[in-house]
């Protein structure tokens, strides 16, 4: 028996695009330009020039259903009318990571097949160099200002964004599109082989965006604004761009001005009540603060995620200047929403705390279970691990192949039965909050025991001299591998004798899993969207290139 719903109304961006930009026409976008006055609009005007911006697209660049438009921005007003625009008109938006290494990126346009790359005035100097090897791109369209002349003599034509949107009719006739047709495409960072490209739909979009808005997650309302500073081009800024528009919450945009001290000055003077970003620019903003005090008062909450937020810096944020942080685990591959850290009702502060710093639980739209390491699935007791698997409306179930080419379903990513391996360890508790322990191939497998680097991580980053620390696997004749701890020390602070820290250590963590080898660095490595880089430090170690010191 079927339904007597309308279940034939696709769940599509033009939609949430229609309903941000009049229900909520007058929620504002502002954009940080790092001079006097910031650039402010509204969804209402934003959704206008978005409509503009597909007439171009369409009428000048000739652009039809399922081309890819790429777009190498910041996170600006204008890559929210790319974001609404390119989708809705039936073309598919593909956001790449202005931080991947140039071969990657030439890989990336290429595979994807991207007719169109909208870029900002201040990343030519980064795209231009690129262009030869770019073989189907027809169109580069600037937006902003910034240097043209390095495009002199480029392949593709060249437009400047407001003239090609000029005079254009701020309405479109956005077509009804199936709801499961490809919207947006991001490629993973390609730690190991090339980036993977992931393809999203408009009802995985539209599904996700209703996940974001739900109190159980972000749960913003009218009355908030929110601060991406986790960019457009990371898992399209884990779906806020999209979810505002659903709720009419204001979003505060930071452009390139992504330094502690600037994040630090536009949110005293704009007071937006939520940001997200990874927990490296919260670690920035936290010594910005110590450093030069800033009103952030206005910050309610934030969400980190991305890689593993550090209990310590959660408690700082909350005690230093009462920001409530909400920890959450996602992936490219999961739109990226999986795990939010909401402790259960009923509990005092304190004792929330040991929820808080899980990665969380799962939403409805995401199942999960642990495949155990000698088979079948581990129980959610909160002590037998395994490897994360999920499934749900908003995850991927293969890889972009190419244009013309099946899509991708490595068997190390898919299971049999079509559900994500997340490539993520840990244990799930009874009641179904899940904390990582490691990425399967960063455990540090000791003597037939694991150790997970996460924990002698986050343990270092307790102490009060420690600004970052890295915990990598390294070969070791008598145990197969041990941890090699590398410490970053917090600026001012005096370097604390390695015996020091491994005592420190050894109050929370036990005696075999203390770490022998020590080495001072002045950064850890981070990827390109900010996650500490451990395949550098084991290269680097392997290569002899670091002062590490043994400790009997
Ligand atoms: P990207 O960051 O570009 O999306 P990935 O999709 O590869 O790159 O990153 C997803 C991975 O990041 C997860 O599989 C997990 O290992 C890690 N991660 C994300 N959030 C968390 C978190 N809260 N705690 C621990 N690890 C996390």
């Amino acid at each position: 028996m079927l339904s007597t719903m309308q279940d034939d109304v696709p769940l599509t961006i033009s939609r949430i695009l229609r309903h941000g930009m009049t229900v909520h026409g007058d929620a504002r976008i502002t954009t940080w330009t790092g001079e006097a006055e910031p650039h402010r609009t509204t969804f209402r005007a934003t959704g206008e020039r978005a409509a503009q911006l597909a007439h171009a697209l369409r009428d000048e660049l000739g652009i039809g259903a399922e081309d890819r438009v790429a777009t190498l921005m910041w996170n600006n007003s204008s890559h929210v009318e790319a974001y609404f625009a390119i989708p809705s008109m039936g073309a598919v938006l593909h956001t790449l990571n202005l931080r991947l290494p140039a071969e990657q990126l030439v890989f990336i346009v290429n595979h994807a097949a991207d007719r169109v790359i909208l870029v900002n005035g201040t990343l030519l100097p980064l795209l231009a160099p690129l262009l030869p090897r770019l073989q189907t791109v027809e169109h580069v369209v600037v937006v902003g200002p910034g240097d043209t002349s390095v495009l002199e003599g480029c392949t593709p034509q060249v437009h400047e964004y407001e003239q090609l949107l000029a005079g254009r009719p701020t309405s479109y006739d956005w077509p009804e599109l199936d709801e499961r047709a490809a919207a947006a495409m991001c490629y993973t960072s390609g730690t190991t082989g090339d980036p993977k490209g992931v393809v999203y739909s408009h009802r995985s979009v539209y599904l996700h965006s209703m996940q974001v808005n739900m109190a159980e997650s972000m749960g913003l309302t009218t009355a908030d604004t929110t601060l991406p500073v986790v960019p457009m081009f990371h898992v399209n800024a884990w779906g806020l761009p999209h979810a505002v528009f659903m709720t009419g919450v204001s979003m505060l945009m930071p452009d390139r001005f992504l330094h502690p001290g600037p994040l630090a000055e536009m949110i005293a003077a704009e007071r937006p009540t939520h940001a997200a970003a990874v927990p490296v620019i919260w670690q920035g903003l936290l010594e910005e603060l110590a450093a030069t005090p800033r009103d952030i008062s206005s910050l309610k909450t934030v969400t980190i995620g991305g890689s593993a937020c550090p209990p310590s810096m959660m408690r700082a944020f909350e005690d230093l200047h009462g920001v409530r942080v909400c920890h959450a685990w996602g992936m490219t591959e999961t739109s990226p929403l999986g795990s939010l850290a909401h402790p259960p009702g009923g509990l005092t502060p304190e004792e929330e705390w040991p929820y808080r710093i899980t990665q969380g639980r799962f939403p409805a739209g995401v199942e999960a279970r642990l495949a155990a390491p000698g088979g079948g699935f581990a129980p959610w007791d909160g002590a037998s691990p395994g490897e994360l698997e999920v499934r749900g409306p908003w995850i991927a179930a293969a890889y972009f192949g190419g244009v013309g080419e099946e899509p991708l379903r490595p068997e190390e990513k898919f299971s049999p039965d079509g559900w994500l391996r997340t490539g993520d360890v840990g244990v799930i508790s009874p009641d179904g909050y899940l904390t990582l322990t490691d990425r399967a191939k960063d455990v540090i497998k000791s003597g037939g025991e694991w150790i997970s680097s996460v924990e002698l991580e986050n343990a270092l980053m307790a102490h009060e001299a420690v600004a970052e620390a890295a915990v990598v696997a390294v070969t070791d004749e008598k145990w197969g591998e041990r941890p090699l701890a590398g410490v970053v020390f917090k600026e001012g602070h005096d370097p604390v004798p390695y015996e020091e820290l491994r005592t420190f250590l050894g109050k929370t963590i036990a005696r075999w899993q203390l770490p022998e080898r020590w080495v001072t660095l002045d950064v850890v490595p981070k990827t390109s969207v900010g996650k500490f880089d451990k395949k550098v430090l084991r290269r680097q170690y392997a290569a002899g290139e670091l002062d590490v010191t043994k400790l009997g």
